[in-house]
């Protein structure tokens, strides 16, 4: 007997004493790894199941590559939906903007990137996108909900 076994491990802490990231940004991370852990899970254990479930991953050549091409095309607006519940009164583009945080590379996100740009200006989407990732990572949103300090 056998057991399968993933390991996510997230980074949400500054100088492994506190956590700094914003509730947002960490459920959004969670999401993203969660959905690397499935595509995995399926594609070990029951690759016909993950060929329905996952079909672009299935038809990309390259493991990781295909993981995120699969959740740029399927699983950008159910990441960012987690944020919102999270918190309601986050502007929408800013959760869009956590969803698609480690999608960079695919050719899904140059094309969300390119139409953002076009109606807002050359360079429009990199700005926001770092704008906002930077300050949920680290804790410095008035938008995003702070976790409490505590010592690990
Ligand atoms: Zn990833």
């Amino acid at each position: 007997m056998w057991t399968l076994q993933f390991l996510v491990t997230i980074f949400a802490y500054h100088n492994n004493v506190q956590y700094i990231s914003t509730k947002e940004y960490i459920a959004v991370t969670y999401a993203h790894e969660t959905l690397h852990a499935l595509i995995g899970y399926f594609n070990v254990t029951d690759p016909d199941k993950g060929k329905e479930l996952f079909p672009i991953f299935y038809e990309w050549p390259s493991y990781e590559d295909g993981q995120h091409l699969t959740m740029a095309n399927r699983y950008v607006d159910l990441m960012a939906n987690v944020v919102l519940q999270i918190n309601p009164n986050m502007p929408s583009i800013d959760a869009k903007c956590l969803a698609w945080n480690g999608l960079q590379g695919t050719r899904v996100y140059d094309i969300q990137r390119s139409n953002y740009d076009s109606v807002n200006g050359a360079d429009a989407w990199d700005i926001k996108m770092t704008e906002v990732n930077q300050r949920e990572r680290n804790g410095t949103s008035i938008v995003g909900t702070r976790c409490p300090p505590q010592n690990l």
